[in-house]
């Protein structure tokens, strides 16, 4: 092998990203490494304190460094409603788009019994758990318009129905196997607001 240790070791570690073959790595650690210097050492710098510092909400699942994510522990948003989507960046794209100002939880992925995640993986009874405790009103489930995302939120609105709280499920107009974080604004409220309840 032609390279150093030093320089096969960083290539090495950049493929742990998706996406990143053994090329993309390669470009990627040159260009740090001749044209990028400081924004390598801040990008280090921020993955080790990330490493270190975040982990999940204890309430929403969210990421945060707190115990308690900045909408958990906020007073001025509601109670009474939470809204389950798959990832962290739906919540901001709902936020924004809906001016939704109520609880979220973050499945961080669906159900996929082939990949191995079940119920347990996504943390369910601790949503379970928040459903029977907290006075909830409506569960909305957002997730993503996918096979997996149905079948997630089949699952979440049969969970509703035994705590007794009212499911509704965000409408069409999300291309079908289309992911959130990717639809237009005024598509994702549309979609938000034409939310049907499940019976
Ligand atoms: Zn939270």
């Amino acid at each position: 092998m032609a390279y150093s240790p030093v320089l096969m070791h960083l290539i090495e570690s950049l493929q742990c990203m998706p996406g990143i073959g053994k090329k993309s790595a390669q470009r990627i650690a040159f260009y740090l490494l001749e044209r990028n210097l400081e924004g390598a050492s801040v990008l280090s710098e921020a993955l080790a304190t990330a490493v270190a510092d975040i982990k999940h909400c204890e309430r929403c699942r969210m990421f945060t460094e707190n115990n308690l994510c900045h909408i958990c522990s906020s007073d001025k948003r509601k109670k009474s409603q939470i809204c389950v989507v798959e990832s962290p960046a739906d919540v901001m794209a709902i936020d924004d788009a809906t001016g939704y100002r109520g609880q979220y939880f973050i499945l961080m992925g669906h159900l996929s019994p082939l990949d191995g995640i079940g119920p347990e993986e996504l943390h369910l009874n601790q949503l379970e758990k928040r459903l029977k405790i907290e006075d909830i009103k409506e569960l909305i489930i957002a997730t993503n318009p996918t096979v997996e995302g149905d079948a997630t939120a089949h699952f979440l609105s049969e969970m509703a129905l035994r705590c007794s709280v009212q499911a509704s499920r965000i409408a069409h107009g999300v291309p079908l196997g289309g992911e959130l974080e990717y639809v237009d604004v005024g598509t994702l409220s549309h979609a938000f607001f034409g939310r049907r309840f499940i019976d």
